[in-house]
């Protein structure tokens, strides 16, 4: 659907009266009565992270105690094989931006015999590939389209977020010591992807400090791309959470009538991706965005935690299957690549190989 930046202002701004209808209108366009989850295991390499988001509780500095520098070979094989005996389909690796910048991640590589982490995540993803039934997704930062090339040989799927194309979030504490988070480099990323046809999840992160014609423009940029490009299967709307010990502690979060403008914007602006919004970091609210249009919970682990969130867990599938099927829709796992995207077209051999046996 073709909508004017300010079809989309007037979404996002749109009074307690009008909100309604506008939610009524992103589930007409939401053809599927089935909602949609993977079941994954959460793989963080590394909490070393060349960024410092300061909205983040996930980086830690590589002196500090709690940094885990590089999960090694076993704990990784570990988590996927138990993922594999538990029937999860989705082995998602997210992890610090350009970790190997910091001399000792290096170290630690080099220990293990690998250059740089996206060597050792390509051994990791072809080992799951070959020894379990998972299929990789990798969320590793902004990446060059040579680097993207070689891990779309062992990646069913890969996912950057946008977070927001404000240039102005760059001087604001959110992002003023995040270089990987300019929305120019990101956009190259999402872009070189579509260029290489790799199905991708991208989103926006909301209540960073960026207005209402920002956030119009970031969706707005989202479509450019999809028009010209065709990859993204998801759109993520994740909103801002207020933890303790982060630099944004004391911001304030988005309200929910927030949440639902941009999840109904983003059903009517993209009716040919999913939308997600994650079921952890709104545990009690969830279910008015099915109301809105969103049509998938994304990966749900019954094993690993939520690293990014900690204090956020998972729900229990059961759980997503109650608040599913008391909407009067359908849950439904699916694989970290979707159905539209299974073709040579979109996946390399190994991948296309993998998903037919
Ligand atoms: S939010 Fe992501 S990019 Fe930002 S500091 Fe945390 S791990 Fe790094």
């Amino acid at each position: 659907m073709s909508l004017s930046k300010k079809d989309i202002i007037s979404i996002l701004k749109a009074n307690g009266n009008q909100i309604p209808s506008f939610m009524e209108k992103a589930c007409k366009i939401r053809e599927k009565s089935t909602i949609t989850f993977s079941k994954n295991v959460f793989i963080p390499l590394t909490n070393v992270c060349r960024n410092d988001c300061g909205y983040c509780t996930f980086r830690q500095d590589p002196q500090d105690t709690k940094a885990n520098l590089l999960m090694n070979h076993p704990e990784v094989l570990k988590i996927i094989h138990h993922g594999h005996e538990q029937g999860c389909q989705e082995a998602l690796f997210t992890f610090g931006e350009h970790a190997d910048e910091n001399p000792l991640v290096q170290e630690a590589l080099h220990k293990i015999g690998f250059e740089t982490i996206l060597d050792y995540l390509y051994v990791l993803c072809d080992e799951t590939l070959n020894k379990t039934a998972l299929l990789p997704h990798s969320n590793p930062g902004i990446l060059k389209k040579s680097e993207l090339k070689k891990l779309r040989e062992v990646n069913a799927s890969m996912g950057l977020m946008l977070e927001t194309t404000s240039e102005r979030i760059m001087k604001t504490v959110a992002h003023k010591n995040s270089p990987g988070k300019d929305p120019k480099k990101r956009i190259k990323t999402i872009e070189n992807a579509g260029k290489l046809k790799i199905p991708f999840t991208t989103g926006l992160l909301i209540g960073i400090g960026e207005t209402i014609e920002e956030r119009a423009e970031s969706l707005l940029e989202i479509r450019r791309i999809q028009n010209k490009y065709g990859h993204i299967q998801e759109i993520i709307i994740q909103n801002f959470r207020a933890k303790p010990g982060i630099t944004m502690a004391d911001y304030p979060e988005p309200p929910l009538s927030d949440i639902i403008r941009t999840v109904a914007a983003a059903r009517i602006l993209f009716p040919d991706c999913g939308v997600q919004v994650p079921p952890n970091l709104n545990p009690e609210t969830s279910p008015i965005f099915l109301i809105t249009g969103a049509d998938d919970w994304g990966g749900v682990s019954p094993i690993t935690p939520d690293h990014v969130n900690p204090e956020a867990p998972w729900p229990e599938v059961k759980e997503l299957k109650y608040i599913t099927e008391n909407l009067g829709f359908e849950l439904e796992e699916r694989l970290p690549v979707y159905e539209k995207f299974r073709s040579p077209d979109f996946l390399g051999d190994k991948i296309l190989e993998r998903i037919n046996r």
